[in-house]
């Protein structure tokens, strides 16, 4: 079968840009990942192709080639590449799997690479996780436990995280013979590059666990119960020291953060541990005063006083009725802010009690005469 065009196998022209190639691969490469598409070979083998197009066209070197060349350019390197030795993993090109899984993944996608790298003799931290926790401003501010569920790689039971089948173990990679690394032609170019074989560990293993086939690593739900503290604020994030995806050959688990999100609230708005809101009150109860029940965040209900002739803006403030504090165990303060709302839709004997009222004077509206007199005086 022909090879597929590098470019169109990305879905990007010939003069894309570094990062318009590395996107293309990078959305590919999520779509066809075989964590994602389990089984599926159609999936698996499409993965490879980009992965093996995303090689070539992210080195600059090999790019140029192959735009002048064409496969050609790497043809002894083209036919070698997908042994399947490793679950189907193995590549010919560069620097193998786990360097373009690290550059494409390990931002955000965490375990992944794990997957591809499980062969590899070194000790290896797991990949981090991330998970995003959105909670309400009530349960910020009284902190909660929270169970969540993460899909994270853990190490295979069945073969201990070694990769090898039962009775059997890797063995010495004939290709390299240990060494990880081979010289080799291609087109243009002589180069020392990892082993295709063994991907750089040298050693092979032949008879893979079935399980995790030969990466040592399964992937599987995990449910954890997260303590979320009082006081907690969108730009937080908890980490959860080894919860993250299983360590490689001994290698510590990688760590989780949590992520949090304190979705925004129909009355508070926080300001660091202070809490403000706008109360509106009727033309009456401001101009005469009264006393209105305020809501807290506690679940408390404060009584405000209002004094009589209370405006727009005037703002009182309730102490210790704002948000928890995650460092101690101070509490802030809530900031209520009054707007007086006129009166709409009046009826016929309103309108009649409104106008009386204002035929009994203008001292009434001090701010308003004032401000009409200054105005007289500088039209003059
Ligand atoms: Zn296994
Ligand atoms: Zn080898």
């Amino acid at each position: 079968m022909a090879k597929q065009d590098y470019y169109e196998l990305l879905g990007v022209g010939k003069e894309a840009s570094d990062v318009e190639i590395k996107k293309a691969y990078r959305s590919l490469a999520m779509k066809y990942h075989p964590d994602r598409n389990p089984g599926d070979k159609e999936a698996e083998l499409k993965f490879k192709e980009v992965t093996e197009a995303y090689e070539i066209l992210k080195d600059g070197q090999k790019r140029a080639a192959y735009d002048r060349y064409g496969h050609a350019a790497f043809a002894q390197g083209a036919g070698a590449g997908f042994n399947g030795g490793f679950g189907g993993f193995n590549f010919d090109f560069g620097g193998g799997f786990g360097s373009i899984f690290e550059d494409i993944f390990s931002e955000f996608m965490g375990g992944a690479a794990g997957r591809a790298r499980a062969s590899q003799s070194a000790a290896r931290r797991g990949a981090d996780i991330r998970y995003d926790l959105e909670i309400s401003l009530e349960e910020a501010y009284r902190g909660l436990k929270k169970e969540i569920e993460i899909q994270t790689a853990v190490r295979c039971d069945e073969c201990d995280g070694s990769g090898a089948a039962a009775g059997s173990k890797a063995e010495t990679c004939d290709t390299c013979h240990g060494t990880g690394r081979v010289r080799r032609q291609s087109g243009f170019f002589i180069e020392e590059r990892m082993c295709p074989a063994c991907q750089g560990t040298g050693q092979v293993i032949k008879n893979p666990c079935k399980k995790c086939k030969g990466t040592g690593k399964v992937s599987q739900k995990k449910v954890l119960e997260v303590n979320v503290p009082a006081g907690i604020d969108s730009e937080n994030r908890m980490r959860l020291s080894g919860q993250g995806e299983a360590g490689l050959n001994g290698g510590p688990n990688g760590d989780l953060y949590i992520f949090v999100h304190v979705k925004p609230h129909p009355i508070f708005k926080r300001d660091g541990a202070n809490l403000h809101c706008e109360v509106p009150l009727s033309m009456t109860t401001a101009a005469l005063g009264g006393n209105i029940e305020i809501p807290c965040i506690d679940g408390s209900k404060e009584k405000v006083t209002i004094s009589p002739g209370t405006q727009t803006g005037e703002e009182v403030r309730l102490r210790k009725k704002g948000m928890s504090m995650l460092q101690n165990k101070n509490v802030g303060d809530l900031f209520v802010r009054f707007k007086v709302e006129t009166p709409t839709k009046l009826t016929a004997k309103q309108k009649e009690l409104l106008k009386q009222f204002a035929e009994e004077g203008k001292e009434n509206s001090p701010e308003a005469t004032g401000f009409f007199e200054k105005l007289k005086d500088l039209l003059k």
